[in-house]
This record gives structure tokens, C-alpha cells and sequence, in this order.
């Protein structure tokens, strides 16, 4: 290719919100075969809202307000700042946090009125032996169905209850997975959330692809994975978590909305934070790269 059209190229991204880091970019894109898509803030607004709350029998649900508030009030995840949110519109003013824990990828502890909070996975609380009611596991399960996203919390040893937050599919997401698909192209929906909820996620936009449960630093792995089964893989991502794998996927396209850290591993960033516009940097290389030849 000439470096000239090539040139041409990223210029033409540059209107169109795509912002190439440099010619040889659009070189790799052209032979990509794999999308591995982010969920939340990527195919998703990742505006996450705190929709409901289920509390085992004798627990006080203005208290598990308080406590999970507290405890996810220090953290900086789109879960956590919904559910700190949704507290503090209930409860009021939120007890004083002595102590806190990030877990990656799993949820958070913290330690509020002498209390030790778990709020994140299921699997984080069974980490400690606690484990949710029968009737409060079904109420999760629902929801899951729904496609909703349900953290549980328990504390002092004992599982108390969930809560419940939405997060909705960006509004062109699905059109976007429907082009990348009639260029012969497969999205895959990665994400560290449940299965369930990545199904029905995925099932809404057209992905049949989902790889579900990974912890942020295995998604790196999952990259390198599909890249030795012998695709050639994009990778469209927004948080810190995103990284590494846009680093280590053969393009790395990071959403504009998203963190710096996603941005400056990428080689491509998406200004409007539209998934309509990977497409459009995928379409852009090919067109690029067919009139130099
Ligand atoms: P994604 O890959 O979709 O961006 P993450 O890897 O950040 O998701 O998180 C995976 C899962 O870990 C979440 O779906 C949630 O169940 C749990 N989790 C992570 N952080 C928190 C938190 N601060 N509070 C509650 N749950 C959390
Ligand atoms: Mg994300």
C-alpha cells in the first residue's frame, strides 16, 4: 500500500470518528476475522441502575441499603456506583466505611458499624461459607433470566440477600453486530458477568458467540486463545480491565466514552463511543486497501 492512501485513509477515519494511531493500522485490520466485544460499556451503555432488592426473611432492607451503599460507595464500578446511588436515594446519608477491599472481577468488602460487608459474586460470599436462602437464590435466578446483573451481600458470616441492577444495550449495538456479521465477521461478547445474563445480552443484539465468567486478567488469555486457534482478532473494549487483551488482539479498538488506559493500548479509538463505528473502521481499511491495489 501507499503510504499516501494510506494517509488518505486515516483522514477520512478522523471524520468520521474513528481515530487511527497511525497508517499501518488500517494494514491489520483487513485481515481480521473475530470481534471480541466487551459487554458493559462497550455493547452496553454500562449505565447500570439498582431496580430491586431482595432480603432474606428477618433482614431489614433500609440496612442492607445502608451497608451495601457504604461498602460500594469507595468503588469506582459502574455496579457499585449504581448501587451507592440507589442506597443513598433510600436510605439518606450513608454509614462511614473503616475498611475496604477491592476484589477484581468478583465484588468488594468493607467493614461498616463493626460489620464485615461482602457484597460482589455469589462465589465471592461462598469464599467465606456464606450462601444465599432458597427462596432469595430463585429470586436471583429470575432476574438472571431477565438479563439482569444480581450481586448478593452478606455480612457477619451470614448471606442476607441481592441486589438487582439493569444496564440496557446501547441502541445501536445490534445493527452494528448485524454488519459486522454480513461482512463475514464473528463477534464474540466477552465478559466477566454470569452466563446467564451474557446470553440474553448477546441474544438480544445477534451474538451466538458469548464467553462468559472471565476475571479481568484472563481476558488477555481468551484473546491469545482465539488468536492460536488461528483468528485474527479485534478487540473492542472500554475499562481498565479491556487493556491488555486490546493490546493483545491483532487491532485494538477502544471506546472514546472509556478510560485512558483502554485508549492509549488501542490502535483505534472510537470517538463516539458507537459500536456502529468499528464497523465503520473495518469498512473504511478494506475500501482503503482495495484502491491502492
Ligand atoms: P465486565 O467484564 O462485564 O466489565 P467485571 O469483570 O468488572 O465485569 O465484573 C465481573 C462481575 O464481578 C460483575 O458482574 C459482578 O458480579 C462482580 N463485581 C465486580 N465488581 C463489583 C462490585 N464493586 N460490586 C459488586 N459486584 C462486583
Ligand atoms: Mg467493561
Amino acid at each position: 500500500a501507499t503510504p499516501t492512501a494510506l494517509l488518505v485513509g486515516t483522514g477520512r477515519g478522523a471524520q468520521m470518528g474513528v481515530l487511527i494511531k497511525g497508517p499501518e493500522v488500517l494494514e491489520s485490520t483487513r485481515k481480521v476475522d473475530t470481534v471480541v466485544l466487551d459487554k458493559t460499556g462497550t455493547v452496553t451503555t454500562g449505565k447500570m441502575t439498582l431496580t430491586d432488592v431482595v432480603t432474606d426473611e428477618g433482614t431489614d432492607r433500609a440496612e442492607l441499603l445502608r451497608l451495601a451503599g457504604a461498602v460500594e460507595d469507595s468503588s469506582e464500578h459502574p455496579i457499585a456506583q449504581a448501587i451507592a446511588k440507589g442506597a443513598t436515594q433510600e436510605v439518606g446519608e450513608l454509614p462511614t466505611l473503616s475498611d475496604f477491599t477491592n476484589v477484581e472481577g468478583k465484588g468488594v468488602r468493607g467493614t461498616v458499624d463493626g460489620r464485615t460487608v461482602v457484597v460482589g459474586r455469589e462465589s465471592l460470599l461462598a469464599e467465606t461459607q456464606m450462601a444465599l436462602s432458597p427462596a432469595v437464590a430463585a429470586a436471583k435466578a429470575e432476574a438472571e433470566e431477565q438479563g439482569k446483573t444480581v450481586v448478593a451481600i452478606g455480612w457477619d458470616g451470614i448471606a442476607r440477600g441481592i441486589l438487582v441492577v439493569a444496564d440496557t444495550v446501547k441502541p445501536t449495538s445490534a445493527e452494528a453486530v448485524a454488519e459486522m456479521k454480513a461482512l463475514g465477521l464473528t463477534p464474540v461478547l466477552l465478559t466477566g458477568d454470569n452466563e446467564a445474563v451474557a446470553r440474553q445480552i448477546a441474544a438480544e443484539v445477534g451474538i451466538d458467540e458469548v464467553i462468559a465468567e472471565v476475571l479481568p486478567s484472563e481476558k488477555v488469555d481468551v484473546v491469545s486463545r482465539l488468536q492460536r486457534e488461528g483468528r485474527t482478532v479485534a478487540m473492542v473494549g472500554d475499562g481498565v480491565n479491556d487493556a491488555p487483551a486490546l493490546a493483545q488482539a491483532d487491532l485494538g479498538l477502544a471506546m472514546g466514552t472509556g478510560t485512558d488506559v483502554a485508549i492509549e493500548a488501542s490502535d483505534i479509538t472510537l470517538v463516539r463511543g458507537d459500536l456502529r463505528s468499528a464497523v465503520d473502521a473495518i469498512r473504511l481499511s478494506r475500501k482503503t486497501l482495495s484502491t491502492i491495489k
